[in-house]
């Protein structure tokens, strides 16, 4: 029995129902109920909170969620065969855990979720940044969210918290950085993961903002700085090119020199941009 909840010990619950790790899925687990609670603990106050979890697995996290006080946990997971172990932890914590079987992609989380709400998980990789632009890009802000803390490779949380002029400075920096706060508040080795993936991993916590730093249309600041960095060598006219003939002019009109590099602009100088692309 576990220290934390009296359940099994996680490599015990793998074992018992021979949960395999499947690379497919991107199933690395965190069998260490002591860091998974550390992790939890960086969510911030969960008592007054219903928690989304993406990709529970064996159930690490959820463990740790519930045991530090999460009002209410949703755990959406892609692979049917961790569901007997997700079961055993909902009877641990009566009408606390709500388990989905399903693709994260496509879920309406939402209509299982009472506000207010926080987002916490070990992302599966291949979904892991597809979901994150997609909690940040929603049209209206506030989102339905109020913190998101997410394990990512260690390379994408230096993407996330960038700064201009640095290598990792991107899409991912001005989406994230221009509607909330971002900060990476743990790493972690290869070997806290079973099995253990290629690289280091950190957990970011993200906090929404109450609005945007600056104004402009998600929709159109996405598309701009996607295009902005897919040619990250380029001057800006060359790079946005495509947004119409007159794109050196809507790049003065926003303060830009057309002759900018990507990772030279602010994230206040994308948003003057998207607006005059909008305009
Ligand atoms: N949370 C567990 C932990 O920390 O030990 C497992 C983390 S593991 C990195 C990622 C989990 O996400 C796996 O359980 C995997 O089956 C699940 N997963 C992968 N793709 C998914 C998807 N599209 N939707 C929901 N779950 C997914």
């Amino acid at each position: 029995m576990s220290a934390i909840d009296g359940l099994p010990p996680l490599r015990e619950v793998i074992a018992t129902h021979q949960l395999s790790a499947k690379k497919a899925l991107g199933q690395n687990f965190l069998l260490d109920l002591n860091l998974t609670a550390k992790i939890a603990r960086q969510a911030g106050d969960m008592s007054g909170s219903d928690v989304l979890e993406i990709g529970p697995g064996p159930g690490g996290l959820t463990r740790g969620l519930l045991a530090e006080g999460a009002r209410r946990v949703l755990a959406v997971e892609k692979d049917a065969r961790c569901l007997p172990a997700l079961a055993e932890i909902a009877a641990a914590y009566p009408g606390r855990l709500e388990v989905i079987n399903g693709d994260a992609l496509e879920v309406d989380a939402l209509a299982h979720l009472t506000p207010p709400i926080r987002i916490a998980a070990n992302l599966p990789y291949n979904v892991g940044t597809e979901l994150l632009v997609r909690w940040l890009t929603p049209p209206e802000w506030p989102p339905f969210w109020q913190s998101l803390t997410l394990m990512f490779q260690r390379e994408v949380a230096e993407r996330i918290v960038a700064v201009p002029g640095s290598k990792a400075y991107g899409r991912l920096a001005i989406l994230a950085q221009w509607r909330a706060e971002a900060r990476i508040v743990m790493s972690l080795p290869p070997e806290a993961f079973t099995p253990p993936p290629k690289v280091s991993s950190a957990v970011v916590h993200l906090t929404a903002l109450p609005e945007p730093r600056f104004p402009a249309r998600a929709e159109t600041l996405s598309r701009v700085v996607a295009l902005a960095f897919n040619q990250r060598r380029k001057m800006l006219r060359a790079a946005l090119k495509s947004l119409g003939p007159d794109i050196e002019d809507r790049l003065v009109a926003a303060g830009l020199k057309p002759t900018d590099r990507a990772e030279q602009i602010s994230l206040e100088g994308f948003c003057a941009l998207a607006r005059q692309i909008d305009a």
